[in-house]
């Protein structure tokens, strides 16, 4: 992949047609998210006993892929595809640099490997970037 410029290039590219394209090949199954050694979401449950007398409070893997996740208190902030696959490569290659100050992604392809329709992260970078050069 090339990653000269990511951060900025995908904060330049919200609006890019690419991310209505890979929606209509992503299934929002979230696979990529639990193969990959840098995602981290995860979800809280209260799960009761059979007696309803007691319950644990039990924290499993989440997927930023998920309707669940991005629900707020009065709607899902990301109800499309579009945006949920653009928020995850945005932020695994743009906005990690300002939490982490270093890319999210350390190469290992196992997000393409575990896709079914075979959504390729760096062919989509590489999308975003030609568009881009294509219109300057
Ligand atoms: S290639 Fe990058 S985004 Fe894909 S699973 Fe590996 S670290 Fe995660
Ligand atoms: S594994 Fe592929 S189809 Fe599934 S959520 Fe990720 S990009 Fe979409």
């Amino acid at each position: 992949m090339d990653t000269e410029g990511i951060r900025d290039l995908l904060q330049r590219n919200y609006e890019n047609a690419r991310w209505d394209d890979v929606a209509l090949r992503c299934l929002s199954c979230t696979n990529c998210t639990m193969v990959c050694p840098t995602c981290f979401c995860s979800t809280i449950e209260d799960v009761p006993d059979l007696s309803m007398e007691n319950a644990d409070r039990v924290r499993r893997w989440d997927s930023c892929f998920t309707d669940d996740f991005s629900y707020i208190h009065g709607g899902n902030m990301r109800p499309s595809v579009s945006s949920r696959y653009r928020h995850w490569i945005t932020h695994k290659l743009s906005t990690w640099y300002d939490q982490f100050g270093t890319s999210g992604c350390v190469g290992c392809g196992r997000c393409i490997t575990w896709c079914p329709p075979g959504i390729d992260i760096t062919e989509e970078v590489r999308a975003i970037r030609a568009s881009e050069e294509a219109s300057s």
